[in-house]
């Protein structure tokens, strides 16, 4: 903004200061706010339309015939004023008649006057209004004017909401230039259906007052904020923590060059000096950057405006004292929540009733969000770009994570299309539930041992409701995730004795914690504070447990005080050599003596195990195998161990594939190196639920799966189909001469068999 656009914007808002405190009608508001701008800009004509009914309507005029006034009408996309609004643009010309959208209104006796500009008037993203002025000579108005005007255009937003001048539904319905269905595509992360409104993460922040009392003290709250915000960027950038893993380095390196631009701290300290609040001026700069941006058509940049957008967001939300996510606001209506990533824990914040369905800008099949939302049953879309730009807050979504889309404004034929399959999707999962009772054993009599996966209080109903075997994978890190202090060894022995009751005479395999990685907890962090370049193969699980032995006493006191008289089974996560599994055994074997002193009552027996999730643990299962009782191996680390590659990181979401010959020639070669070993071998990763895939590992010889719940019933259907011996046979021949699509491979074996999948 130069100096002049400061200055006729101040002297505008000041005028308006006092209409906008005045207590006359919101009526007589508008009347005089026409008024002033027109002496202000001294222009003959200042016209004020909002939307009403659909329509934009002639609210105020100065210069107009006031018979035109709440007569003249004009839909979104009609008429010059009709365009600002569905382009969210403005539009300042010379000669209004020459452009191809004027459209002529006799009753407003506007055939005099040539100049013309118009601002829309924007809430909550849509234009609402229209703010104009008219000229009898045909001359443009200055950049300084309309910028004046865009600026005014902020306070009548303010003034028409608090009047309550436009209903919220027109603002939910204006077009904001898009109007018709839109369907985006993703990746399928977790797969179902689910309608809900949109619910951003981060909500945008509205804005309460917009022209400032006392500039200077704007100025030092936006000084304040940003420093906040720098400092915020900086423990980010230090910890690590900002999202989960992927492309956080190349976004925190935007947010730093944004936090730090001088360009952006100067107007938005311009737009302070116009008269507005600090929040309207961070607003009102990022308004106009959006403006900008939308006629550059540039991917690369539209990813760095999107940082901008991010950035402008953190930075109001910090001004305006407004921090929480929607989970603190609460969900008010089934929603479809949309964030660039989370962590395991934020998801886990939300109110599990109304969250239906999650889109991530980023994300991948096995970051530990997606295995918390695939436990929650809630569908998950990933990779999703642009989102932000299209999806308003309160939209209705239609989710298809099974065909890996997510439509935006649904036209009733849509919706009830969709709810065809939603009721067909129903059905086929009653056809699993009903499987319910029946014993997974293949065609050719092998049973299969089929367990799921759990975490969670809540997820313990799924155990009678699958049927399942048993729980192969107990997460217990997941109550540490949702608690904001370290439980306590009595909360943790609860939670234990509550799974063991509730699984009855079916096993339970604890997994003590597996913290670190993309699984952060705030409250236990690194003693140097430090970030780590790679997460994943950095401080975690056993290797925290082991430096912290606190933590895993207390967990282990709680393990065994938890199963008195019964069978205890633990196992430790990320092993990769055996003398960790001792270090780890003998922290349990000393509490174990102590509660024997103390003459308290103990495991019946206690079964001990590993996670096979380190390929070095591979190659001395000679040497672990005489200490343990069970392996499981966690296919989701594995494979990004064996492919080297971040199972956190979108960009390679979609590189590697589970039935790559190197994960199952691997898998083989485990299975047999501990077979006629008394060792009860489980895949517990993702990998396990996925039909194909549970097909190949049986076929490696694998007849322990433990899954997520809601694949329990189609790896049940699968298994009552399949001849083991012949999926083995197969995939003997297969791995000797690997097929050029295993996928392929895969299917037509099985559809040739009459093996339906899912
Ligand atoms: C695995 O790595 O496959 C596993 C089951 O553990 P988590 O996903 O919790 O790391
Ligand atoms: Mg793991």
């Amino acid at each position: 903004m130069s100096i002049g656009a400061v200055e006729a914007a101040r002297n505008i808002l000041t005028r308006l200061h006092d209409v906008m405190a005045s207590r006359s009608h919101a009526q007589a508001k508008l009347n005089t706010v026409v008024e002033v701008i027109g002496e202000c800009l001294d222009s003959e004509v200042c016209s004020i339309y909002l939307l009403r009914e659909g329509m934009l309507e002639l609210f105020a005029t100065r210069g107009l015939a006031q018979e035109a006034v709440h007569v003249t009408r004009m839909a979104v996309g009609e008429g010059l004023v009709g365009t600002i609004a569905e382009d969210i643009e403005s539009l300042n010309l010379a000669e209004a008649t020459a452009h191809p959208d004027f459209s002529y209104r006799p009753e407003t006796g506007e055939e005099k006057f040539h100049s013309f500009a118009g601002v829309p008037i924007v809430r909550r993203e849509r234009a609402v209004g229209v703010l104009s002025v008219q000229h009898v000579e045909p001359r443009r108005y200055d950049d300084i004017e309309v910028e004046a005007l865009q600026t005014v255009a902020m306070v009548l937003a303010e003034l028409i909401t608090n009047a309550d001048l436009i209903d919220e539904v027109d603002v939910l319905s204006a077009s904001g230039g898009q109007t018709g269905p839109e369907q985006l595509r993703g990746l399928t992360l977790v797969k179902g259906l689910a309608s809900g409104v949109a619910v951003y993460h981060q909500p945008r922040i509205t804005i309460e007052h917009v022209v400032a009392e006392d500039t200077e003290a704007e100025r030092q709250r936006v000084i304040l904020a940003f420093d906040k915000m720098r400092e915020q960027i900086e423990r980010m950038a230090s910890q690590a923590e900002f999202g989960v893993g992927g492309e956080h380095e190349e976004v925190l390196a935007t947010y730093k060059m944004f936090a730090y631009d001088e360009g952006w701290t100067r107007r938005i300290n311009e737009a302070i000096d116009s008269g507005l609040t600090a929040e309207a001026a961070i607003e009102r700069v990022q308004q106009r950057t959006r403006m900008r941006m939308r006629q550059i058509d540039d991917p690369l940049l539209a990813d760095r405006m999107h940082d901008l957008e991010d950035l402008s967001n953190r930075l109001l939300r910090i001004v305006s004292g407004q921090l929480g996510t929607a989970a603190t606001m609460g969900l008010r209506n089934d929603a479809i929540l949309i964030a660039r990533n989370l962590g395991p824990a934020e998801l886990l914040e939300y109110d599990r009733r109304r969250l239906k369905g999650v889109i991530l800008e980023e994300g991948s099949l096995t970051s530990h969000v997606v295995i918390v939302a695939r436990a929650m049953g809630v569908p998950v879309l990933g990779r999703v770009r642009g989102l932000r730009g299209k999806v308003r807050d309160g939209e209705l979504l239609l989710l298809d994570s099974d065909q890996a889309t997510v439509t935006i404004r649904p036209s009733a034929g849509l919706i009830e299309a969709f709810e065809g399959r939603f009721a067909r999707n129903r059905e086929r999962q009653a056809v699993y539930a009903a499987l319910r009772d029946v014993v997974p054993v293949s065609a050719d009599g092998k049973r299969i041992a089929v367990m799921i996966n759990a975490g969670l209080r809540d997820d313990l109903a799924n155990l009678s409701l699958t049927g399942a075997d048993g729980i192969g994978l107990f997460r217990t890190e997941f109550q540490f995730l949702v608690s904001a202090t370290l439980p306590a060894r009595e909360r943790q022995t609860r939670l234990y004795r509550d799974v063991l009751e509730a699984a009855g005479n079916k096993p339970v395999l604890f997994r003590t914690v597996d913290i670190g990685g993309d699984k952060t907890l705030p409250y236990l962090r690194h003693d140097d504070g430090d970030s780590e370049e790679n997460p994943a193969m950095g401080w975690r699980a056993l290797r925290v447990a082991l430096e912290r032995d606190g933590l895993l006493k207390a967990q282990a006191r709680a393990l065994l005080e938890a199963a008195p008289d019964r069978t205890l089974n633990v196992m430790f996560p990320m092993v990769s050599e055996p003398w960790e599994f001792d270090a780890a055994k003998a922290v349990f074997d000393g509490q174990l003596a102590f509660l024997r002193r103390r003459k308290k009552r103990v495991p019946e027996a206690i079964r001990y195990g590993v996670m096979l999730e380190v390929p070095a643990l591979a190659e001395q299962l000679d040497l672990i195998a005489p200490k343990i009782q069970f392996l499981s191996i966690g296919t989701n680390d594995l494979t990004q161990f064996l492919f080297a590659a971040d199972r956190s990181n979108p960009k390679l979401a979609e590189r590697y594939d589970w039935l790559s010959p190197a994960i199952l020639r691997f898998l083989r070669r485990v299975v047999r190196t501990l077979d006629g070993q008394p060792i009860d071998i489980t895949v517990c990763g993702e990998m396990g639920g996925r039909q194909l895939e549970a097909l190949a590992l049986i076929g490696v010889g694998i007849e322990r799966l433990s899954i997520t719940p809601a694949s329990v019933g189609p790896i049940k259907a699968l298994i009552g189909k399949l001849e083991v011996a012949a999926i083995r046979a197969a995939m003997e021949e297969w791995l000797a001469a690997p097929p050029v699509s295993m996928r392929e491979a895969l299917t037509s074996w099985a559809t040739e068999r009459g093996i339906v999948l899912d």
